[in-house]
């Protein structure tokens, strides 16, 4: 990125430059830098040849054949061509500052935040979708849905999921092309649709007739809200902690086995879920942390277990 953003003909720089390799290598030698030779017009003579080394030797005083050979050996052709047709004067040439968005990269003042930026902005252009949370959410609404989850009895590699989705950076085919050039695929499930984050786990189809069934069961045995894509993406604010607790946990539980189907190329199915979920609420019992005790009270109480 640094040489895209330095490169220019006039100035073809030898070292550490991605165009001029010996074994796939790029160059830096100190003792030719310290003679002021950088530039490939530092190489060539009047007549738009490369120096022969017995003129170079004369001209820098450096008396290594082996190591002149293997410098000019790695300019390619094209380059000693752009170089041989350049009407400039050697005394003209000066080494560029190292340029990054037009800001000296070397300039005391630019400290190691605005590199970062700079170098965030440059390399991924799309940034972090961190706080479309706060889109639909109140700031404390939002730091509730953020922080509360890590309390909830619940595996850890399924709280790494949620959080993945709820600060916009779970790897769906869309986020990796976006972010780091994958090839786009679509929705595992569908195949039809682009695979966004909303749509594996709330738009498409088959994540929709998933939540259908759960909350279809669910509202059978406790009194549940509308399953929103604010809240299945985020999480759910309700009054009653027990309440808040559950059906925030079975939801979360819930996107896990919408992930984990994805990985297994199977469409989502709800009462291969429901079995999954009555095995974690029977290891319940084996936890003896507050939410736990609680969780597990309540789905006694209503009988969660129970499929119909
Ligand atoms: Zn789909």
């Amino acid at each position: 990125m640094i040489y895209k953003h330095n490169f220019s003909p006039h100035n073809i720089p030898i070292w550490n430059c991605r165009y001029i390799l010996h074994n796939r290598k790029s160059l830096f030698l100190q003792n030719w830098l310290d003679k002021d030779i950088w530039s490939v017009m530092h190489l060539i003579d009047r007549t738009g040849n490369i120096l022969k080394f017995e003129d170079f030797y004369s001209k820098f005083n450096i008396n290594d054949k082996k190591q002149y050979k293997k410098v000019v050996n790695a300019i390619p052709q094209a380059i000693i061509t752009i170089a041989s047709n350049l009407d400039t004067n050697i005394a003209d040439l000066k080494l560029p500052s190292l340029l990054i968005d037009n800001k000296n990269l070397l300039d005391s003042k630019i400290n190691n935040i605005t590199i970062r930026l700079i170098f965030n902005e440059k390399l991924h252009p799309l940034s972090f979708c961190r706080n479309s949370i706060l889109n639909s959410f109140s700031k404390e609404n939002a730091a509730q849905l953020r922080g509360n989850f890590y309390k909830f009895p619940i595996p850890p590699k399924v709280k790494e999921i949620h959080f993945k989705i709820v600060n916009g950076i779970y790897p769906s085919a869309d986020f990796l092309f976006k972010r780091f050039g994958f090839e786009s695929t679509n929705c595992s499930f569908c195949k039809e649709h682009i695979e966004t984050t909303n749509h594996i786990f709330y738009e498409c189809i088959y994540t929709c007739a998933f939540w259908e069934d759960l909350h279809h069961w669910l509202s059978k045995h406790m009194q549940i809200p509308d399953l929103r894509i604010e809240n299945i993406i985020f999480g759910f604010i309700i009054d009653n902690s027990v309440n808040n607790l559950t059906i925030n946990s079975i939801v979360i539980l819930g996107k896990f086995f919408v992930h984990k189907n994805r990985f297994l190329k199977t469409k989502p199915n709800f009462v291969a879920f429901h079995k999954e979920l009555c095995l974690f609420f029977s290891s319940l019992k084996h936890m003896k942390k507050k939410n736990a005790v609680k969780l597990l009270t309540l789905v006694k109480e209503l009988n969660i277990m129970e499929l119909s």
